[in-house]
């Protein structure tokens, strides 16, 4: 398949290029379209046609569904049942990187909630998803736009290397300004269901709605006949082709940890810019200082992806704190690295193991 890729630097002089990929997607094609958390395969939530060709590009389970998007919050009225409690959050948050599950209307298929009666709504903040979705006119799913199991991308080139001759249309937005996926809450009651973290984060929705539960899914491990609320959340998702080990303990004896293990395997090592002076100049991936966390969620996905061309034995991470965006962080490096933590104490080096 031929592949346009077009860079959109300026949507009002390239008015012509979010028309063409308006029409694209009403025609039933795919289009990749940047946003604010990472790039998302966009195609019309309304046309089961459409919905299948997604999750035949990204080689997604069947039973796992799109969140649809919107170009504003009230749009969400077309396609779902709203409720007092959504309009708070989208006061407070849309556009933003935030998706609500809400029922379903008959607007949208089964094909498309991966069979659920509840569908997953975002509005997008970036520029370039807002003109076109808005040109459109339809709502638009848009999974994050990486193969299945890889991380998802958080700029073009790694859309292109994922999906160029796989969709009609691949629109470069430049990097994405947060790099994690959007936070997902359901509406229980008068009270929310915290099913995936992301850069609005439980303070944040503390303050819209009192009472806020973490669904257990963000940090278990699934038994196997276990049912997540959100479907995603029962996949292995990230996972680099090495191992990574998540390095929990305190700078000093980590950075001692890893000073010494570079003397023994090749080990990417995905770390702060502070550590950079100390450890020898090889494989590693800086995220930002220790202190930036907005950093470290905005370069996580690129370092991962980068690990799997260098081909290390080993790679290790810091362990995040779950605070704030912290906890998002966590989120995806704990199933990234299959629940691989190592503890690193002074007990660790007495012990010699
Ligand atoms: P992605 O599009 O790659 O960001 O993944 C979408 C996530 O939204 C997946 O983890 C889905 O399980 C979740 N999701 C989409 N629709 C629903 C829904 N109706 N109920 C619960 N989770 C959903
Ligand atoms: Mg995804």
């Amino acid at each position: 398949m031929d592949t346009r890729l077009v860079k959109i630097e300026d949507i009002e002089a390239q008015n012509a290029d979010i028309d063409l990929a308006a029409s694209i997607l009403k025609d039933g094609g795919l289009v990749v379209i940047p946003t604010e958390t990472v790039y998302g395969l966009g195609g019309d939530a309304t046309n089961p046609a459409s919905s299948k060709k997604i999750y035949e590009a990204k080689g997604r389970p069947s039973d796992n569904p799109l969140i649809i998007h919107i170009a504003t919050a009230q749009d969400a009225e077309k396609y779902a049942h709203t409720n007092e409690i959504y309009y708070r959050l989208a006061d407070a948050f849309m556009p933003g990187p935030l998706t609500v599950i809400l029922q379903k209307k008959d607007t949208v298929p089964y094909e498309t909630t991966g069979g659920l009666d509840t569908m997953a709504i975002r509005c997008p903040s970036h520029p370039v998803a807002h003109a076109i979705i808005e040109r459109a006119g339809i709502p638009i799913a848009a999974p994050s736009a990486n193969i299945s199991g890889r991380p998802s991308a958080t700029s073009s080139e790694f859309v292109v290397e994922d999906f160029f001759g796989r969709v009609d249309m691949i629109v470069d937005g430049g990097d994405c300004e947060i790099g994690l996926e959007s936070t997902i809450v359901m509406i229980k009651n008068d009270s929310l269901v915290l099913l995936r973290p992301g850069a609005i984060t439980l303070d944040a929705l503390s303050c819209v709605c009192e009472k806020v539960e973490i669904s257990p899914t963000i940090e278990g491990v699934l038994g196997e006949d276990e049912h997540p609320l959100s479907p995603g959340m029962k996949y292995k998702h990230y996972a680099p082709a090495s191992p990574l080990v998540l390095l929990d303990g305190n700078d000093e004896d980590v950075l001692e940890f890893l000073i010494s293990e570079q003397k023994t395997k090749r080990c990417a090592i995905i770390c702060y810019d502070e550590e950079l002076d100390a450890l020898e100049d090889k494989l590693l991936l800086p995220i930002g200082a220790k202190d930036d966390i907005v950093s470290h969620g905005k370069m996580i996905f690129a370092r991962l992806r980068q690990c799997d061309k260098l081909s290390p034995d080993i790679i290790y991470a810091h362990l995040p704190d779950k605070y704030g965006l912290g906890l998002a962080l966590h989120n995806r490096l704990i199933r990234a690295a299959a629940h691989t933590v190592l503890k690193i104490d002074k007990d660790y080096f007495t012990k010699g193991v």
